[in-house]
């Protein structure tokens, strides 16, 4: 399979793998090392607001909106669907930039 991510080092123009993006956005928004060049980089401010963004918003509709459903099956479905939107549409989103 390719690699989806359009972050790339901006050092040597190597492409930041998914994995990688996910972790950094997991753990605090703790910087990438490109495995290529070593060279380090840093999650804009930007890229924060949008995360947060985009983890907050969908759980808020999802309580505010779907909630109501009766059926348990379907709340959690539509809840696993809304996190998998956002969880293949954050990495599209966010900028990296590198750090002294
Ligand atoms: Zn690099």
């Amino acid at each position: 399979m390719g690699d989806f991510s359009c972050i790339k080092c901006k050092n040597c123009n190597a492409q930041f793998s998914w994995g990688g993006i996910y972790l950094s956005l997991l753990f605090a928004y703790s910087p990438i090392e490109c495995k290529e060049c070593s060279t380090t980089h840093k999650i804009t401010f930007t890229s924060r607001f949008i995360t947060v963004f985009f983890t907050a918003l969908p759980i808020f509709i999802f309580i505010e909106f779907l909630s109501p459903f009766n059926n348990t099956a379907v709340t959690l479905f539509t809840g696993f669907i809304i996190c998998i939107i956002g969880f293949l549409v954050l990495p599209s989103l966010v900028t990296y930039r590198e750090s002294a």
